[in-house]
């Protein structure tokens, strides 16, 4: 599609077309569907959200998946009703299969606990900074604590010093360590759901505003699918952009209505 055919948005990027019948639509949550908060318990689901994404994932045969940092069971406890959808958790080291099955994050290794220890310790020198332990990933935040930015990035690259097989993956205001090598990112995630019906032979479109998120963006763009950008961040591999999650819910929202152009109930 040729840029100059749609509307662009203040980023410079077109908006994207309204979901139609053949997509496979992959969403991230934190600052994709939701606004972010302080704390990440403190995110609020927007009423009728839920709805919006079960009528779509019905309108589109079921081919829809939330894919986030955040674990299966933090993304079950915000979206009750979504809990038969499938899902990639963790960054894509967690899954549930459309067919329910789960594949499940590695074990963490002994050395994690330590560092967990340590580092909620260097958290209560800097009010605000919040580390999170999920399955083998260990998030460090300071979306509260900006002025911890550099305390807690000197901390992961220590830290890396005794997870060996660990990598640091940075996100917004967020630096997390997990397992790194070749294990599973959202990119993997988005491929593999892709791999099985009823995402199988479906136009890949993913939505999100994280770094994480590039990963499937080069692999939707690879498949001619649409990479949707949420917010500013540059550089990115995206080829469209809503401005926020607001932008986002809404465009959602009017697809399940049939009120453009595209997927009709
Ligand atoms: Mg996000």
């Amino acid at each position: 599609m040729e840029s100059r055919d749609v509307p662009l948005t203040e980023g410079g990027l077109p908006l994207p077309p309204s979901p139609a019948p053949d997509w496979a639509l992959f969403l991230d949550v934190d600052g994709c569907l939701l606004d972010f908060a302080q704390h990440p318990s403190q995110v609020v689901v927007p009423v009728h959200l839920q709805r919006d994404i079960v009528r779509l994932s019905d309108l589109l045969g079921g081919a829809l998946a939330l894919v986030s940092g955040r674990s299966l069971e933090s993304i079950d406890e915000m979206f009750g009703e979504l809990r038969a959808l499938p899902a990639a958790g963790m960054h894509g080291l967690e899954r549930r299969e459309p067919d329910g099955r789960r594949t499940f994050p590695p074990i963490a290794p002994q050395a994690l606990d330590g560092v967990y220890a340590e580092a909620r310790q260097l958290a209560m020198s800097h009010p605000g900074a919040i580390i999170e332990r999920k399955g083998p990933n260990l998030a460090l935040h300071w979306r509260a604590a900006p002025e911890a930015r550099d305390a807690l990035r000197a901390f992961a690259a220590a830290a890396l010093r005794v997870l060996p097989d660990y990598r640091a993956q940075g996100g917004d205001m967020v630096l997390e360590l997990r397992p790194g090598g070749s294990s599973p990112d959202k990119g993997t995630a988005v491929e593999g759901f892709m791999a099985q019906a009823p995402f199988r032979g479906r136009t890949p479109v993913f939505v999100g505003d994280d770094l994480t998120d590039e990963h499937a963006f080069s692999i939707v763009n690879a498949c001619e699918g649409f990479s949707v950008l949420v917010g500013d961040r540059h550089p990115s591999a995206a080829r469209w952009r809503l401005p926020n999650p607001a932008a986002v819910r809404d465009w959602l929202a009017r697809a399940t209505l049939g009120a453009h152009d595209g997927v009709h109930a």
